[in-house]
């Protein structure tokens, strides 16, 4: 680091977990950044400010005026511009020492094949579980990192997905196919800007950590965060034994094979609003066991979008 890159990210440098090396890890570091909707906009801001050298910004959509209530990183300047193109030159105005990348097409699993091996973290903040799905079997296959986070009306999720990490789920073993896909989006049910934003800037606190090795990142653990009770909840997702992308993965031994399901930290009974209308969407029947089934009432909040979707 030069004295230039001292100065500006000296704030990182005084925090013991990251320090110096911390630092040089996040400049040595690339992310890929699969939408830049409302989550991509806070993530990318975040990341980019943080000195992550190299992001990959990868969008095929237009910025519209009704996306700049949340999608912080456009302008209303660039109305019609490409959204990558829109988000580099926020960041390059902000850190011109960040290599962005703009990646202007429809992501499928060969854009993924191309972009995903080269890159430390991958952050999905995209807004359709086709997508969700081809970035989520991508990260297995070459063994990267996910942090994958989704926001709809006050609430959002959170989730590290790390192959990496023996015994943890992915993506598909939350979702499975078919779970209720895209049945909702922000352009039928509204957006809390600040929830959506809330998500995208935990996402790069979870690609950060990732990079840095500072702190914990809860692999193979769901974030539930309630934007109007401002709650957060978190629960324990269970590999599934027959989940197509990563039942071939070694499962640690602390876990169950048998039991597939998500386990909440405390009793729903005892929880707070937001966990009892989380649960509510399941069977209430289930709810005063200390292992609860939520899968259902999870695949029914499956259609999560980052805010792009309210482009059409
Ligand atoms: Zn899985």
């Amino acid at each position: 680091m030069n004295d230039e890159e001292l100065l500006r990210y000296s704030r990182h440098i005084l925090l013991p977990e990251l320090d110096v090396a911390g630092q040089q890890k996040l400049l040595d570091a690339g992310v890929l950044v699969v939408g830049l909707g409302g989550l991509g906009s806070a993530a990318a801001l975040y990341l980019g400010a943080s000195g992550v050298g190299r992001l990959v910004l990868a969008d095929a959509d237009r910025v519209e005026l009704s996306n700049l209530q949340r999608q912080v990183i456009h302008a209303t300047a660039r109305l019609g511009q490409g959204k990558a193109e829109s988000a580099a030159a926020s960041l390059q105005a902000l850190n011109p020492g960040v290599r962005v990348e703009v990646v202007a097409e429809r992501i499928d699993a060969a854009a993924l094949d191309r972009l995903v091996p080269g890159v430390s973290v991958v952050l999905d903040c995209s807004d359709n579980s086709a997508t969700r799905r081809a970035i989520n079997a991508a990260c297995r296959r070459h063994g990267v990192a996910l942090v994958s986070a989704a926001a709809l009306g006050w609430e959002g999720q959170l989730a590290v997905f790390d192959a990496r990490v023996p015994g943890t789920a992915c993506y598909e073993c939350l979702y499975p196919q078919g779970a209720g896909d895209d049945a909702t989006s922000c352009a039928q049910n509204g957006i809390a800007a600040p929830v959506v934003g809330t998500m995208g800037v935990l996402q790069a606190l979870q690609a950060l950590k990732l990079i840095s090795g500072a702190g914990e990142v809860a692999a193979g653990e769901l974030l539930v965060f309630d934007g109007l009770a401002l709650d957060f909840h978190r629960l324990r997702v269970r590999p599934r034994p027959d989940c197509p992308v990563c039942a071939s993965s070694p499962r640690g031994s602390g876990f169950s094979r048998t039991l597939v399901h998500i386990m909440p930290d405390r009793c729903p009974a005892e929880s707070g609003p937001t966990a009892r209308s989380f649960y509510s969407r399941g069977s209430r029947s289930r709810m005063n066991g200390k292992r609860v089934t939520v899968e259902r009432a999870l695949a029914a909040r499956s259609s999560i979008c980052s805010g792009v979707a309210a482009r059409k």
